[in-house]
């Protein structure tokens, strides 16, 4: 499990977020995002924008996978939690 150690919350496990949830999400209180299970030990999951969710579903290879996962980055899933989330469908 990815870990971060956040200014306010001190060592914490993290969400992944693509680079446009993550954006977002330090932007203000609130963002939108997807949530997407993968088959990754590493990221289960994965918190995505509508573009990314499409490219996602899209990926065939490990390799691609990898270069996709690359990409995400992690936030504080403490500091993930207090914000609101608006879950798209
Ligand atoms: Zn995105
Ligand atoms: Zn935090």
């Amino acid at each position: 499990m990815a870990y971060v150690i956040c200014p306010k919350h001190g060592g914490s496990g993290v969400y992944m977020l693509c680079p446009h949830v993550l954006r977002d999400f330090f932007a203000g209180d609130s963002f939108a995002c997807y949530h997407v299970t993968t088959n990754e030990f590493l990221v289960p999951k994965i918190e995505l924008c509508a573009d990314c969710r499409t490219e996602w579903m899209k990926l065939q290879s490990e390799d691609e996978i990898d270069d996709f996962l690359d990409r995400i980055g992690p936030v504080c899933g403490r500091c993930f939690r207090e914000k609101q989330v608006i879950e798209l469908t």
